[in-house]
C-alpha cells in the first residue's frame, strides 16, 4: 500500500474525524517523507495499527445543579497507548470536547510523553461540561459523579490523568478527593494535585514556563533570542499565564492575552504587577478579560485575536485550531520570525503550510508544551518513593528536561534554508521511539 492508500483509509475509516486526522496526517507525511532506515512498509502498516486507541471509554456523567435539576454530560477516556509506561494525559472540561477532539489529544500525547523520555504512555479524557458560569458547589457535584465513573479505568500503573483546559488544580482536588473517598487508595493516581496532598511544586507553572525554555534553546540554535522582542500571547489560562510570566524574566515584551471574548492588547508591554492583577482576576475570580480593569493600559479588542497585530514572536496558548491560513499570512507579513505552541495544534494545516513556506522558526507543541506533563512525570516519581522536590529543584529539572526535549528534536530534524524543522524532528524522533517499543514488545 503507497502512502495516499493508506491515509485514504484511515481518513475514510474516520470519517467526521477532522482534528483526529489532521494530527495523524501531520506525523505521517513528516515521517514518509524523511525516515530513510526503516522500510515504507513497516511505516504503513505501523501507521494503519495505531490509527486506532487501545480503547475509548465513554459514559454518562449525572449531576444536580444549584436549582434542583438534574444536567447530563458525556465523559471519556481515550486509553490510546500504553507501550512506553501507563496512560498518561490530562482531562478537559469543555463545551468543544468530543471523541474526535480527545483522540487527537491523545495521539499528539503518545508521541509529547516519547519526547521525554519518561516512562508515560498516552491518553486524554474529559468531558462536554461547561465549567463557564457554574457555582463552586456545581463544579464540585459534577467532578464527584465524573470520578465515580472514572476510577473504575484508572491507578497510579494504569492510566493517570491530569488538568487540561477547563481542569485545574482545584478540579483535580475535588476529584483526587471523591477517589480517595470511593477506594480508599492513596496514590498517585492523579497528577496535577496541590501540594499538600501529594502534588508537585511548579506543576501549574510547568508548562508555560517550559515553553519559554524551549523557545529559548531553538532561538539560540538560531543565534537570535527573546530579549527585547515583542510578543504575542494567546490565552489566558495558566499556560499563558505561566509563559507570560517568564517572558517578562527573558526581557521581552509581551503585548496581548486574550480569551474567548475578545484581546486585551497592551501597547507598552505587560508588567509584572499587571500580570499579577491578571492572575488574580483569571485564577481566582474567573473573569472575563473584557471586565478586566488594566488601569487605562490596555485596550480590549472584542472578538478579536491576537494575530493581526505587529510582533517578532507568536505564542499561541489558547486551543487548537485558532490560526488559520490566513492569520499566518499576517502574522509572518507582520514581521513575526518565530511561533511557539503553547496549545495542542493551534495552527491549522493551511497556516502550518504558509509558516514552513516562509522559514518561520516553528516550534511544535508536542515539543514546546511538554514542560506539563515532564513535570506530570516528576510527580510521579515523588509519589512512588515518598519524597517532594523543592520548587526550585523542579523549575532546575524543567529547563533540562526542555534542552533534552529540544536535543531529540534536533537528531532528526532536516533544515531548510538554514531553518530548523523541529515539526519533523520532533515527529521523527517520537516515532523512532515508539515503533522501536512496539517492536520489543511484539506489537
Ligand atoms: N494536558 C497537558 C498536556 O496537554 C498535561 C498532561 C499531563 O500532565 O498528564 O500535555
Amino acid at each position: 500500500m503507497n502512502s495516499n492508500t493508506v491515509l485514504a483509509n484511515i481518513e475514510k475509516n474516520h470519517k467526521g474525524e477532522d482534528e483526529f486526522i489532521q494530527a495523524l496526517r501531520e506525523v505521517y507525511l513528516d515521517v514518509a517523507e524523511y525516515e530513510k532506515n526503516i522500510s515504507k512498509e513497516d511505516i504503513n502498516s505501523f501507521f494503519t495499527l495505531f490509527s486506532e486507541p487501545d480503547r475509548t471509554i465513554k459514559f454518562k456523567v449525572e449531576w444536580f445543579d444549584d436549582q434542583g435539576k438534574l444536567q447530563v454530560n458525556r465523559g471519556y477516556r481515550v486509553q490510546y497507548n500504553n507501550c512506553l509506561g501507563p496512560y498518561k494525559g490530562g482531562l478537559r472540561f469543555h463545551p468543544s470536547v468530543n471523541e474526535s477532539i480527545l483522540k487527537f489529544l491523545g495521539f499528539e500525547q503518545v508521541f509529547k510523553n516519547a519526547l521525554t523520555d519518561m516512562p508515560m504512555g498516552g491518553g486524554k479524557g474529559g468531558s462536554d461540561f461547561d465549567p463557564k458560569g457554574k457555582s463552586e458547589q456545581e463544579i464540585i457535584k459534577f467532578c464527584k459523579s465524573f470520578m465515580e465513573e472514572l476510577q473504575k479505568y484508572i491507578g497510579a500503573d494504569v492510566d493517570v490523568p491530569a488538568g487540561d483546559i477547563g481542569v485545574g488544580t482545584r478540579e483535580i482536588g475535588y476529584m483526587y478527593g471523591h477517589y480517595l473517598k470511593l477506594t480508599n487508595h492513596y496514590t498517585g493516581v492523579l497528577t496535577g494535585k496541590h501540594p499538600n496532598f501529594g502534588g508537585s511544586c511548579g506543576r501549574e507553572e510547568a508548562t508555560g514556563y517550559g515553553a519559554v525554555h524551549f523557545a529559548n534553546f531553538a532561538l539560540k540554535e538560531h543565534k537570535k533570542s527573546l530579549k527585547g522582542q515583542r510578543v504575542l500571547v494567546s490565552g489566558s489560562g495558566n499556560v499563558a499565564l505561566f509563559a507570560v510570566e517568564k517572558l517578562i524574566e527573558q526581557e521581552s515584551v509581551v503585548l496581548t492575552v486574550s480569551d474567548s471574548g475578545g484581546t486585551l492588547f497592551f501597547k507598552e508591554g505587560i508588567d509584572k504587577e499587571m500580570l499579577e492583577r491578571l492572575k488574580k482576576f483569571k485564577f481566582k475570580r474567573h473573569g472575563r478579560l473584557k471586565n478586566f480593569d488594566s488601569n487605562g493600559l490596555g485596550s480590549y479588542m472584542e472578538s478579536k485575536s491576537p494575530w493581526s497585530l505587529e510582533a517578532e514572536i507568536a505564542f499561541p496558548c489558547a486551543t487548537q485550531n485558532e490560526i488559520s491560513g490566513e492569520d499566518a499570512k499576517k502574522l509572518v507579513s507582520n514581521g513575526v520570525f518565530c511561533i511557539v505552541e503553547g496549545a495542542n495544534m493551534p495552527l491549522d494545516d493551511n497556516a502550518q503550510e504558509v509558516v514552513m513556506a516562509k522559514d518561520v522558526i516553528y516550534l511544535p507543541g508536542k515539543a514546546a508544551n511538554a514542560g506539563g506533563v515532564a513535570v506530570s512525570g516528576l510527580e510521579r516519581t515523588q509519589n512512588a518513593t515518598y519524597k517532594s522536590l523543592t520548587s526550585e529543584r523542579v523549575e532546575k529539572l524543567l529547563c533540562e528536561i526542555m534542552k533534552e526535549i529540544h536535543d531529540n528534536c534536533l537528531k532528526y530534524a532536516p533544515k531548510n534554508n538554514g531553518v530548523v524543522n523541529y515539526k519533523a524532528g520532533a515527529n521523527l524522533y517520537a516515532f523512532n521511539k515508539v515503533f522501536e517499543t512496539s517492536k520489543f514488545l511484539r506489537w
